[in-house]
């Protein structure tokens, strides 16, 4: 058995438990890139009544934010004491970001009286918005009227991939390419910029269909993208990618395919950063155990430099491995855990 190192990073899946209705999910700080510099963020995760799409369809293949930070009996009054007790954290943070389990421009997630609140406070502060949204709650009307109220705005939107089929077959995303350019261009229209969030390695697809479908949905977002993460599937509870991997269908990405990814993009202008969840764990992007610091480490130096040869730093054994798994995976029926099925690891738990 290979020996494994703890979670490198706190998983916001991990800390999830079922909160008061007035206290906010999580909420941390971190650093990010902003306009070249170096500057703290503060991230709010607010419970609401729950993501529209996962109430009307049981949401997307990889998401289980709904078991935890949603409650149907969440009022918007609540969800504004969530933020207010978030906000106590506020120290001359530069950028705010908010999320939900779904959409902060989703009336039936958050009232509009709500939503219009919590962006005065943040503009007061002068500090960037940032906020999640499925481009089906993203109109002209309601952006002009968020950057009315918060001129310095990024909108999040949670693209996946560019391909239509990996969005409709292995996500279950319930929106085409084509709505996220339509929401893309709304946001910009009003003057907010916009942030995009693609998955590697859907279910269904190899590694090295992973890696080719986040490079090609880079080059796509990059036209309407001030910055574009890449966040490696990690296995939630409870969700169509944990059935899979329990069964030894699914792997979560090498994390040599996401330094792989960081360094081939074709990014243009846009801010190129990976978010890793559960890295370094079984649930997580993970290598052989023994290297998966020092790749996190690269992966952390890159987004906050845009420096790839960060990237070409790391060194291991299993980099050999990987690549035999990029090749061999073509030739098999269906992707799977090869890795753990042929080191005779155990069943995951
Ligand atoms: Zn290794």
């Amino acid at each position: 058995m290979q020996k494994k190192i703890k979670l490198v990073r706190l998983s916001p899946i991990g800390e999830m438990k079922t909160k008061s209705p007035i206290e906010p999910q999580s909420v941390w700080s971190e650093e990010e890139l902003l306009d070249g510099k170096r500057v703290s963020c503060l991230t709010v995760i607010l419970s609401t009544p729950g993501c529209s799409w996962w109430k009307q369809s049981g949401g997307c293949n990889m998401c289980g934010y709904n078991q935890k930070a949603s409650d149907r009996s969440i009022t918007g009054e609540d969800i504004l004491a969530q933020f207010d007790k978030a906000w106590k954290s506020y120290d001359n943070h530069s950028i705010i970001k908010v999320y939900t389990s779904g959409s902060f421009t989703d009336v039936n997630e958050i009232p509009i009286a709500i939503r219009k609140e919590i962006l005065k406070r943040v503009k007061d502060s002068g500090a960037r918005m940032l906020f999640e949204s499925r481009p089906e709650h993203i109109t002209q009307e309601s952006m002009q009227e968020c950057v009315g109220i918060c001129p310095d705005l990024q909108v999040a939107l949670g693209l996946e991939s560019a391909n239509d089929r990996i969005l409709e077959k292995s996500i279950h995303k319930g929106f085409t390419y084509d709505d996220y350019e339509r929401a893309a261009k709304a946001v910009l229209a009003a003057g907010a910029t916009v942030r995009t969030y693609l998955l590697l390695k859907p279910p269904f697809l190899t590694e090295e269909e992973g890696i080719n479908d986040a490079l090609d949905s880079i080059s796509k977002a990059a036209k309407y993208s001030r910055v574009i993460t890449v966040n490696p599937v990690n296995v939630q509870r409870r969700t169509t990618v944990e059935k899979m991997w329990k069964a030894w269908a699914y792997r979560p990405p090498w994390l040599w395919s996401v330094a792989e990814v960081l360094r081939r993009a074709d990014k243009g202008d846009s801010l190129l950063l990976s978010s890793l969840v559960g890295a370094g764990s079984d649930r997580g992007p993970h290598n052989c155990g023994s290297c998966d610091a020092d790749v996190v480490a690269a992966i952390d130096g890159f987004n906050l430099t845009q420096d790839r040869k960060r990237l070409d730093k790391c060194d291991c054994g299993c980099k050999d491995k990987w690549k035999e798994a990029l090749s061999a995976e073509k030739f098999a029926i269906a992707p799977g855990d090869h890795d753990r099925f042929f080191s005779r690891g155990q069943p995951a738990r």
